[in-house]
């Protein structure tokens, strides 16, 4: 995220903490260390670092469930001093392995959003698949066409962090169908077939894994569509259908009926009012937005801002010295 936008967003930070409330965002924990560009972008942190995060939630905050931040939203009641809510998308196994742990041992609750597709397969989100590659691959440049560009350099660890950089940011603004074409070709001019086995931050977290999260009051589980579908701007039917088939997928595994959601990418263009009308419909009370700010009282819980941790260099927001 660029850095102005993020400060600006954040601005009065300090201040605003006491009486809005913080949502962060978070992807991964991990304990392994990053071989080449793998987990480059940091959407994984290190245990450590969370660790130190979540006890200063704990001594500094005040953690609420996502449940307490529907209460707030829907009776337009005050947060509490220096409210903070803690969530996770996507699903990766270390999330059960890691995270949750860390988060048991502070009593610090959070709720996981979940792609339902993915959960106990071998299948990888398309940025993995491409940093897969082109971190393991053999050559030294490969072929691609790519708007005016038909080969990259990915020989040294700088030519492969460039390479993945305009290759992700080429396919974010691509159609869903060319953007496999890319991913398809990058596989093949790599000679790399991408897997889980190649990272543990690429691993799935499980249905048992689920369930057991479920299972402790702590935690709440939240669909966030199959496989990372972005919602807008598709036919309305797979709309409808990635959004109910995560939410059967997932009350029928963990045997209740699930009422959290959260969008993929999050961003304002990832998502609009008939998306809302549906997750309402389905009875879904609360879907927050990966756009970046603070909550004050009466917020809208389906367009709740987040602050991502981690991701591209982005910092804990209480220890950032940046924000006043
Ligand atoms: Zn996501």
């Amino acid at each position: 995220m660029e850095e102005n936008k993020y400060l600006s967003s954040l601005a009065g930070f300090h201040n605003r903490c006491l009486d809005e409330l913080v949502i962060l965002l978070y992807h991964g924990v991990t304990s392994s260390s990053s071989i080449g560009i793998e987990n480059v972008s940091r959407k994984h942190i290190s245990e450590v670092e969370f660790r130190r995060q979540i006890r200063f939630v704990k001594e500094n905050c005040n953690p609420l469930t996502i449940e307490q931040v529907v209460y707030h939203c829907r009776t337009g009641q005050k947060f509490p001093p220096h409210s903070v809510a803690i969530t996770f998308d996507d699903g990766f196994k270390n999330n059960f392995e890691i995270a949750a742990p860390v988060l048991r041992e502070y009593q610090v609750p959070a709720v996981f959003y979940v792609c339902a597709g993915v959960i106990n397969t071998d299948l990888m989100f398309w940025v993995d698949e491409l940093e897969c590659c082109i971190n393991s691959t053999k050559k030294k440049k490969i072929k691609l066409k790519l708007g005016g560009e038909t080969s990259f350099k990915v020989g040294t660890y700088e030519e492969k962090l460039t390479a993945l950089e305009k290759i992700k940011s080429f396919c974010k603004l691509c159609s869903s169908i060319e953007k496999s074409r890319i991913v398809r070709e990058v596989v093949a001019s790599t000679e790399i077939e991408p897997g889980v086995n190649y990272s543990e931050n690429y691993q799935k977290i499980s249905w048992q894994e689920l369930i057991e999260l479920d299972r402790d009051p702590l935690f709440t589980i939240g669909a966030h569509t199959l496989y990372h579908d972005v919602l807008r701007n598709q036919p309305e039917k797979d709309m409808y259908a990635t959004i109910q088939l995560s939410l059967d997928l997932l009350s029928y595994n963990l045997q209740h009926s699930i009422h959290h959601f959260s969008y993929p990418e999050g961003q304002a263009a990832h998502y609009d009012q008939k998306v809302i009308d549906y997750l309402k419909r389905v009875g879904v009370v609360c879907s927050p937005s990966a756009i970046v700010g603070l909550n004050p009282a009466g917020s809208d819980p389906f367009h709740l801002k987040r602050i991502m941790v981690g991701f591209d260099g982005m910092p804990f927001p209480y220890l950032d010295t940046r924000l006043k």
